[in-house]
């Protein structure tokens, strides 16, 4: 339990009791006068210590005008004209409502902090032939682990023997167990199911996917959207005007009006000062937007803060990269053209000159190429990003690359025909031929675009791939707006263009796979990566990180922005409406100070229960 859920049920537990002796001294054991105030201020001191504590810590920061001073003004007022049993009995309700305020807010605190389950709590280290417990921090890269059936895995690492199958639904949120083998990655955090394996630490604790996500998580809460900055703003100078207000009903109408009905307007001010707290709508801005991102993160979205789920909730444009986002990213070759070689060396030269490119269309000739790469053969290898490789290979420099690349070199070169990326070789200086290469649309590419377009929100696509290429995957898609052979810097150029032409209330948000993109992600209002598990630029450049590359988690996530935003908005009307009529009730006398505090209560319940609804079914 929060140790602020079990302070506030110790303070309500000792208060209550307190209450009732109080209660009962008065009616069975005819206590009067001072035996009776002190019973009663008995009960209300263990009700108010520690809300009297929490106020000197904050007046110390200049700012304590919140609903406790409200409280205690109104109840301390209550006790100065004799309603002892009111004001502890207001107090009591009042610290209720705190007590489900703190109960709600952990809660959903800890549905987020399901991530703090990934913490990995130990390893096996392979030595020699037999195995140590160590913690997972003492892991270094290179060391030999063994993970056993049931077992989390500890950091992230590449398995080097047997197979197993691998739930990653904690980090995913996808539900079907993945099937690992020798080669392959597996991720800290998700949990081996069925088979023994032996695993190279690639990653050190720290830098692993698990330590990741949770600092991800643990900063989410400290980025604030407007509307909960809004919540702040406004209690700060509501208070003192419903204050001001509370001492102006104690005065003015006894002194328009007769005399003796000071003591009932005095009554009536403490009861509007009870009456005007606005404790219920404090707490439900922060508490939707936290169950906002606990319900993305189930989805295996990861919202870096609220501000970013508010403006997601009111991007109007999505601008996508093609290559990797809205492509698979594995291309298959579809024509080897080679000039004055054979085709095999055609591919084994690219092969060799993309040896260190983590580009997609690197890992694909790679693939292609089938065989192991003796690095020592590879030499003096720069990226040109946007462009393609250069890489001394054998001592003959090479270029790879697109025809831009090829028109820098000014080689002459005859172009490729056919749909598809051709990427044109050159060695020392003379054109090699060239190899031609298409990717695979992701499947739920389309559904993710069919949905933008249903629903009026504009898809654009950018790409520093050519015009054919991307008219032909635009159009497949359903795409209006294309712009082709961008340079990554171009990029950021185009998205900012976006950016002005837009109104102050929109937003705009650019999907990435982090390569060759990162600053576009960075620029962007709403950065959205995809395959967060991989890319550790794109992690840290984006906003919300699609752990899966699925870019059709993106409807996912904006269908629960818009719900949380609504139930923010739901719950602040609703809040302030209550408060105008119960207000106008204290005013004309209607409600007794319990009256006003179990009313307020009320309020804050259907608040919290509706921003589960919201968020949890949203249209
Ligand atoms: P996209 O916008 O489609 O993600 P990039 O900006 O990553 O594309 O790359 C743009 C173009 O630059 C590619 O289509 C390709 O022609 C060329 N290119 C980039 N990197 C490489 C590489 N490592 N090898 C060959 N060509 C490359
Ligand atoms: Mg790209």
């Amino acid at each position: 339990m929060a140790r602020e859920v079990k302070n506030k049920l110790m303070e309500i537990g000792a208060g209550s009791v307190l209450y009732l002796l109080a209660l009962c001294s008065v009616r069975y054991w005819d206590a009067t006068g001072g035996a009776e105030l002190f019973v009663f201020l008995l009960a209300y001191v263990a009700l108010t210590a520690g809300i009297v504590w929490q106020m000197f810590k904050n007046f110390r920061r200049l700012h304590f005008f919140d609903e406790n001073f409200l409280m205690l003004l109104a109840t301390v007022g209550a006790f100065l004209i004799g309603k002892y049993a009111e004001a502890v009995g207001a107090m009591l309700f009042f610290q209720v409502g705190k007590l489900i305020e703190a109960i709600s807010m952990s809660r959903t605190k800890k549905s987020i902090a399901k991530y703090m389950d990934i913490r990995p709590e130990s390893a096996n280290r392979k030595v020699g032939t037999s195995e140590e417990a160590v913690e997972p921090s003492e892991l270094k890269a290179g060391d030999v682990i063994i993970i056993k059936p049931g077992e989390k895995i500890p950091v992230d690492a590449v398995v080097t023997e047997g197979v197993s199958t691998i739930d990653m639904k904690v980090l995913t949120g996808e539900a079907e167990p993945q099937e690992v083998k020798v080669g392959q990655k597996v991720y800290s955090g998700s949990i081996n199911l069925s088979g023994l394996i032996e695993a190279r630490v690639s990653k050190v604790y720290a830098e692993s996917t698990a330590s990741r996500i949770m600092k991800m998580v643990e900063s989410a809460g400290h980025r604030k959207a407007e509307s909960e900055n809004f919540a702040e703003r406004f209690t700060r100078y509501y208070t003192p005007i419903v204050t001001l207000l509370g001492i102006l009903v104690m005065l003015l109408p006894p002194m328009m009006m007769e005399a003796h009905d000071t003591e009932i307007w005095m009554y009536r001010g403490l009861i509007f000062l009870v009456a005007a707290c606005p404790f219920g709508l404090l707490i439900s801005v922060p508490l939707a937007f936290l169950g906002g991102i606990g319900a993305a993160s189930k989805q295996g979205v990861m919202i870096k803060g609220s501000n970013y789920l508010e403006a997601l909730s009111k991007t109007e444009t999505f601008i996508f990269d093609k290559t990797g986002t809205l492509t698979m990213g594995v291309f298959h070759v579809q024509e080897v053209v080679p000039n004055g070689i054979t085709e095999e060396e055609l591919l084994e030269i690219t092969a060799y000159g993309e040896a260190y490119s983590n580009h997609p269309i690197a890992m694909s000739l790679k693939d292609a190429y089938g065989l192991d790469i003796d690095t020592s053969r590879v030499k003096d290898v720069k990226e040109h990003s946007g462009f393609g490789v250069e890489a001394v290979i054998d001592g003959r420099m090479v270029h790879i690359g697109n025809s831009k690349f090829m028109n820098k070199l000014g080689m002459f070169y005859p172009p490729a025909e056919g749909i598809g990326t051709a990427v044109y070789v050159a060695v020392d200086g003379e054109y090699r031929g060239y190899i031609l290469i298409a990717d695979v649309i992701r499947r739920d590419a389309r559904r993710t675009i069919h949905w933008l377009n249903r629903h009026h929100l504009e898809a654009v696509m950018l790409t520093g791939d050519n015009e054919r290429v991307a008219e032909d995957v635009a159009k497949k898609l359903g795409i209006e707006y294309v712009y082709a052979n961008l340079m990554p810097e171009d990029k950021v150029v185009q998205l900012e263009e976006f950016m002005e032409n837009q109104l102050e209330s929109e937003k705009l948000a650019f999907v990435g796979d982090g390569i060759n993109d990162a600053p576009v992600l960075a620029r962007a209002d709403v950065g959205i990566a995809m395959g967060g598990l991989g890319a550790d630029a794109a992690l840290e450049a984006a906003d919300v990180v699609l752990l899966e590359d699925e870019p059709s988690k993106i409807i996912n996530a904006i269908r629960i922005s818009k719900g949380t935003v609504r139930a923010v908005k739901q719950n602040i009307v609703f809040a302030i409406g209550m408060k105008v009529i119960l207000l106008i009730m204290a005013f004309f006398g209607y409600v007794s100070m319990q009256d006003a505090i179990i009313a307020d209560m009320g309020t804050m319940l259907i608040n919290i229960l509706n921003s589960f609804w919201v968020i949890r079914y949203p249209e």
